[in-house]
């Protein structure tokens, strides 16, 4: 690895700001991941700054490295990490804390910002999990909240500005928490009732903020977008190129942390989409482009973006991806059109199993919808398709797990009618994840179905659904668990990360490596109990552990969409009617609709 072709290769010079970033999951995923490429040459673009990759080494080449003494390196010039002046960690999902804390170690840096000095890099930190970054906040110096495409210029001025003027470290995060979304968790204390809830987060340092409020991108289409992409040597988990069509959903899923923190819906023009995607597939030689952005059937050009990309692409058998339709017939119209070619599956996001339930959580999709879309799809030629559901989600009672069985059983009664003789093709995948509470969302006050109700759940589901062409996966309850402490954990909780380490915890998110009982013992060791964060539900006026970082909705919004939800009531989407959630009346940015064609 390393070495790809178009990896920017910059020459080290001694004033240049070195910013490495680091992928802490494997390289095949992390290529994948658009945020990281946006920064990357967003950095590169800056004639001082230079920006070079690490991921974390697959568990053979990890041991070999520890064995043989090798650090961190990065990959475009295979600099040991604690060469570089900034450590930029992108944090997607908690299950890779325990990789963060190995690279940590790997590259030599002192794990707690404490014990930081002045020769070492700048640990800062990314993403959506940097909404709530209390369980890891004594491993950064500085989190990045909200969108980091303008802000990563923010942080190269910063360092530049440490270096030439000889600041120290100290100097440095003073200067940092001055910027805008810019976080020091150091610059605060956390104090704890004796039951083990907070009874305050307060700034210790002037030049912190009592509440840090995210970064926003007003205009997509004036922000930096690459064009250009780097061809990775072995196929990545999506070996495509991308282009962001829309950041931000507004459609309310209560469930979903990304639909909230990343608030207001914003589209790009399509005529910029279309130039960026055709530069992109010049410049790299990919047989596909992907629309990427939480809810690409949402976005309001969809229909003519994808017919003048199939014109301009369609005849060098390059293909168009949609990873994220709605569950409708015009999504599976859009699919059929733009897989002409190979047809690969279908998923329908029903995430409950009645009609009540999907009210409680806000998801706006009828039975009847469903239908509709599978039909048009065994009628497009479609054989397999996959239905996702989420069990534990609040309110969740017999009935609902009934209508997931109900569900699954009339698409496919519904396959062999349209099937016919070809109905023996008929593959129903269903995938069951388990809901876990996040925060900044209106059920960040509610409980985590104990692991044992879950666990009934899924058998539950396991006796009913054993049927021919149905092919039931339920996620791993443990592993659910453990993302729904961190994901509303406070500071506390490093502590535990530590001591997992140290016990040998790495590689969470990957069922071969997770083990529940290093996490059991690392709790133990540290005095804490899972079930405090994960199956708690907390007041109103609890102080939560994000409460100083500000998305911009308020909690007030939150605790009238969480009642909402309890009456068993809809809530319209942005696009429908404005609830006022705080956000564009808050923050410099509203949400943005291109009504612009995407014609030549
Ligand atoms: S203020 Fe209105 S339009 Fe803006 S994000 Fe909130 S609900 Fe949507």
């Amino acid at each position: 690895m390393g070495g790809e072709y178009n990896a920017v290769q910059k020459t080290w010079q001694p004033d240049m700001v070195k910013v490495v970033l680091a992928f802490p999951d494997v390289y095949d995923i992390g290529m994948a991941h658009l945020g990281l490429q946006i920064l990357y040459w967003r950095i590169n673009e800056c004639e001082d700054a230079l920006c070079e990759r690490t991921y974390m080494p697959w568990m053979d080449m990890y041991q070999l490295m520890i064995k043989e003494g090798v650090p961190l390196y990065s990959l475009e010039s295979f600099h040991p990490i604690a060469d570089f002046d900034v450590l930029g960690f992108t944090l997607q999902y908690e299950l890779s804390y325990t990789n963060i804390l190995h690279m940590l170690k790997r590259s030599g840096i002192p794990l707690r910002s404490k014990d930081r000095t002045n020769q070492e890099a700048l640990v800062v930190g990314g993403g959506p999990c940097a909404f709530n970054p209390e369980p890891i906040a004594d491993f950064f110096d500085v989190f990045v909240i909200g969108d980091g495409e303008e802000a990563i210029v923010d942080l190269v001025d910063l360092v530049r500005r440490a270096k030439d003027q000889g600041w120290t470290r100290q100097e440095t995060l003073e200067q940092a928490a001055t910027i805008p979304g810019f976080y020091i968790p150091s610059f605060y204390d956390v104090t704890y009732y004796p039951s083990g809830q907070i009874a305050g987060i307060a700034p210790n340092n002037s030049h912190a903020l009592t509440r840090v409020q995210k970064r926003v991108v007003a205009d997509l289409d004036q922000a930096f977008f690459p064009r250009n992409a780097i061809v990775p040597w072995i196929e990545p988990v999506h070996d495509r190129v991308m282009v962001e069509v829309m950041r931000g959903c507004g459609r309310g899923c209560r469930f979903c942390q990304a639909g909230f923190v990343y608030r207001p819906p914003r589209e790009r023009d399509p005529l910029l989409l279309r130039e960026q995607a055709l530069d992109l597939i010049r410049g790299t030689g990919h047989e596909e482009v992907a629309l990427t952005s939480l809810s690409s059937g949402d976005y309001s050009q969809i229909a003519p973006l994808v017919k003048s990309l199939m014109e301009d692409l369609g005849e060098s058998r390059v293909s168009v991806a949609l990873p994220s339709l709605r569950v409708d017939s015009f999504s599976v119209g859009l699919a059929s059109e733009i897989q002409k070619v190979r047809k690969t599956g279908l998923t329908f996001a029903m995430e409950a199993g009645t009609e009540r339930l999907r009210k409680v959580i806000n998801k706006q999709v009828t039975e009847e919808d469903l239908l509709a879309a599978v039909a048009a799809a065994f009628d497009a030629g479609w054989f397999s398709i996959k239905l996702y559901f989420m069990l534990g989600l609040p309110t969740e009672g017999e009935e609902d797990l009934a209508g997931i069985v109900d569900i699954v059983k009339r698409v496919r009664k519904l396959g062999h009618e349209r099937l016919g003789r070809q109905a023996g093709k008929l593959r129903i995948a269903v995938s069951v994840a388990t809901f876990v509470p996040k925060a900044h969302t209106p059920f960040e006050f509610c409980a985590q179905d104990q692991p044992a109700v879950i666990l009934d759940k899924q058998r539950y589901l396991k006796e009913n659904l054993g049927i021919k062409g149905v092919k039931l996966s339920c996620h791993n309850v443990e592993q659910s668990v453990l993302e729904a402490v961190f994901a509303r954990g406070d500071r506390r909780l490093s502590s535990v990360l530590e001591q997992a380490v140290t016990l040998g915890c790495l590689f969470d998110g990957w069922d071969e490596y997770f083990n529940y009982g290093l996490w059991e013992q690392a709790f133990g060791d540290c005095g804490l109990d899972m079930s405090f964060y994960a199956n708690r539900s907390r007041d109103f006026d609890e102080v939560n552990p994000w409460d100083h970082i500000d998305s911009g909705v308020s909690k007030g919004f939150l605790i009238e969409e969480y009642k909402t939800a309890l009456k068993v009531a809809h809530s319209p989407g942005c696009r429908d009617r404005c609830l006022r959630c705080g956000v564009c009346q808050e923050l410099p940015a509203t949400m943005r609709l291109v009504k612009g064609s995407a014609e030549k």
